[in-house]
């Protein structure tokens, strides 16, 4: 039986898919310390893996206002914080390998300070050398991407200069953008894959996986019947947004459906001055179970949010907000399960024609239950196909 430190950004959409492998290898005899914020203990520990929360300064990942450059510089930030306040204690866990998500890069270095084999966790797509090549989004970022760690370098007080001063690493942009490691496992499905990564061999797709299909949870299922049930969220991190959840109102208040609204945890529901009768709005609520009873998904298509209704063979319409999210919706558009829709641009007059569109014409349905039957299916042995390579990978 081996030892495993797990180090995560701390974000539920970093954590969730994740958790039913640090299940499975806790039942297979693992010991698992799994290091992040203290927000999310209590979903960790029933993985019966043993929490340790980060120390330091920096405890929120963002992306504010989708700047992707500000996001890599948080992240340069947040990894020496969390290597200056936590690599003694991982080094004191004596583990036998190390295993982070894919945007984790505190957790790549810490490898390669301890010496430990390491595997990365990718609950969305790989960003990688080809993908960077062949994308055009990607290729609009490169200029300012190369313009600040140009500027980087030069300044004495980046967070670069002072992980190469601190612990002699040499990170380039590559290293920030990709973050691979010797084995890379993916959550979705490999008919999420854009062809572009067909070559790169050490990502594997192991399948979408869910923790919290059966948590038990007061939210009113038995209210969701007898109408069609629309569910709109942002997920957790784009979940701040007053004026969209106003615009659903607007646009669904009064009609034929139930519609379901998580808002996030940093809006005051009691804002909202008159809430139609068909709507029930919750800071949060237990979406990978709700799924099950929902026949639209209105989401600004984060990777899990995605995978999750596909599982159900939920038709979606797709908000992304920056390149990640746009390259997920324009899959889902391919798969023939969802429509696409500029967020910045919406009207309550197009998303009331558009879900009505995606509700009246069954192909959409049909589609995302088609493509369910592949998704479920992959979800059932997710966690116990990426614990079989996690374990390979680190007996070899
Ligand atoms: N989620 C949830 N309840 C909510 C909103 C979101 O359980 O009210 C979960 C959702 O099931 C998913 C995760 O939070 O597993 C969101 O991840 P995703 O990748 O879709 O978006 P992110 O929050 O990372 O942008």
């Amino acid at each position: 039986m081996g030892k495993a430190v797990f180090c995560n950004i701390p974000a539920h959409g970093g954590i969730n898919p994740l958790l039913a492998t640090v299940a499975e290898l806790v039942r297979r005899g693992e010991e698992i310390v799994y290091f992040a914020t203290e927000e999310f203990r209590e979903k960790i520990e029933k993985t019966g893996a043993l929490f340790r929360p980060y120390k330091g300064k920096i405890d929120k990942v963002e992306v504010i206002n989708n700047d992707m450059i500000k996001f890599v510089d948080l992240l340069l930030e947040m990894t020496v914080d969390k290597l200056d306040h936590n690599l003694d204690d991982i080094r004191r866990e004596e583990p036998d390998y190390l295993v982070h998500d894919s945007m984790c890069m505190w957790g790549k270095c810490a490898a390669t300070l301890l010496d430990l084999p390491a595997v990365s966790l990718m609950h969305t797509y790989p960003t990688t050398e080809t993908s960077m090549a062949l994308s055009f989004d990607a290729l609009r970022l490169l200029p300012g991407m190369i313009r600040y760690a140009v500027a980087s370098r030069r300044d004495p007080n980046s967070a670069e200069r002072r992980l190469k001063s601190s612990y002699g690493i040499d990170l380039d942009l590559r290293d920030i953008l990709v973050n691979r490691q010797g084995l890379n496992l993916v959550f979705t499905s490999k008919c999420m894959e854009p062809k572009i990564y067909d070559s790169e061999d050490t990502y594997c797709f192991v399948g979408p996986s869910l923790f919290f299909r059966e948590d038990a949870s007061t939210f009113p299922f038995s209210d969701l019947s007898g109408r069609k049930v629309v569910y709109a969220s942002l997920g957790t991190v784009h979940s701040d947004n007053p004026r969209f959840y106003e615009l659903c109102m607007e646009a669904l208040g009064e009609s034929e459906y139930l519609v379901v609204m998580s808002v996030g945890r940093g809006v005051d529901i009691s804002q909202f001055a008159e809430v139609p009768e068909n709507f029930t709005i919750r800071r949060s609520v237990p979406q990978q179970k709700l799924l099950g009873f929902v026949d639209l998904f209105i989401t600004h298509s984060g990777m899990n949010s995605v995978n999750e209704a596909l599982c159900y063979g939920v038709p979606m319409l797709l908000l992304p907000h920056h390149i990640e999210q746009k390259a997920i919706a324009r899959r889902v558009v391919r798969l023939g399960a969802g429509l696409s829709l500029k967020i910045e641009k919406l009207t309550s007059d197009e998303l009331r024609r558009s879900v009505k569109r995606l509700l009246s014409d069954s192909r959409f349905g049909q589609r995302a239950k088609a493509w369910s039957e592949i998704f479920g299916e992959e979800e059932k042995t997710s966690h116990i196909r990426a614990a079989d390579e996690i374990l390979r990978f680190i007996q070899r």
